[in-house]
């Protein structure tokens, strides 16, 4: 019924195409060419050969700037092998992500995973993917967002990479308080102790291709990879469809 409805409405009220980012025109429904362009220009950009985030204007590049470190990732050691985004977490982007995951807009899952597949091929380094984790929600934020932003990415990433996805191994036990103002090293254990795995055996001796929708400090990431690692995987790897920018 409600499609037959829908269906007269677009008859009379013809449903304008428009691009899945930035909401103007668009013909074929895809993303427009002003934000592919935008897009393509993260692939020229810098950024750290570790934690993937892109220099800020005026943050000063140590080494070449295609294999340089930012400022972070000289002096601390990750448990995860690298970590890749589409982009910085700004404009078209952030736009995105706040539509999807707090006005719960999960169709633009259809949109940010193929953007995500496209930065994972982008990267040589991800080297044999056994199994794609979503960083998990407490049961409390699950209820209050109604869907798991980084489960929904991670099961169309199993789809577009052909690679497994479980979105049940991973666990957050109880909801973090926020951790601003906290120095890293309270963070991560504060934050390590949130999460836990239901069959550890999953992930054993696997490399681990580990998904959320932002990579900010890297806290939540590092914690999840750490479980991870403790559970017996060879390398954890993050793909986030956005990232921070250092300076
Ligand atoms: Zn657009
Ligand atoms: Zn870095």
């Amino acid at each position: 019924m409600y499609s037959v409805w829908n269906d007269f409405l677009n008859l009379i009220f013809p449903a304008r195409p428009f691009c899945p980012l930035c909401g103007e025109h668009s013909p074929d429904k895809n993303v427009c060419g002003r934000c592919r362009s935008t897009l393509d220009s993260y692939l020229l950009e810098h950024r750290c050969r570790k934690c993937g985030r892109f220099p800020g204007k005026g943050a000063v590049l140590a080494g070449s700037p295609f294999e340089h470190l930012c400022f972070e990732c000289r002096k601390h050691k990750w448990p995860f092998a690298l970590a890749r985004a589409v982009g910085p977490y700004e404009g078209i982007l952030k736009d995105s992500i706040h539509r999807y995951k707090y006005a719960r807009r999960r169709v633009l899952a259809l949109t940010l995973a193929p953007l995500m597949a496209e930065a994972y091929r982008a990267e040589p380094l991800y080297t044999e993917i056994g199994l794609i984790l979503p960083v998990p929600l407490s049961g409390e934020k699950l209820r209050d967002r109604g869907f798991n932003q980084a489960a929904l990415l991670a099961k169309e990433l199993s789809v577009l990479l052909q690679i497994p996805a479980d979105v049940r191994t991973l666990v957050k036990k109880f909801e973090t308080p926020p951790q601003a103002g906290l120095p890293r090293a309270a963070r991560e254990s504060n934050l390590k102790d949130a999460f836990d795995m239901i069959k550890a055996e999953k992930v054993n001796g696997k490399n681990i291709l580990l998904i959320d929708d932002v990579f900010t400090t890297g806290s939540t990431l590092s914690a999840v990879a750490s479980v991870i690692r403790l559970a017996g995987a060879k390398h954890v790897f993050g793909l986030t469809a956005a990232t921070g920018r250092y300076f």
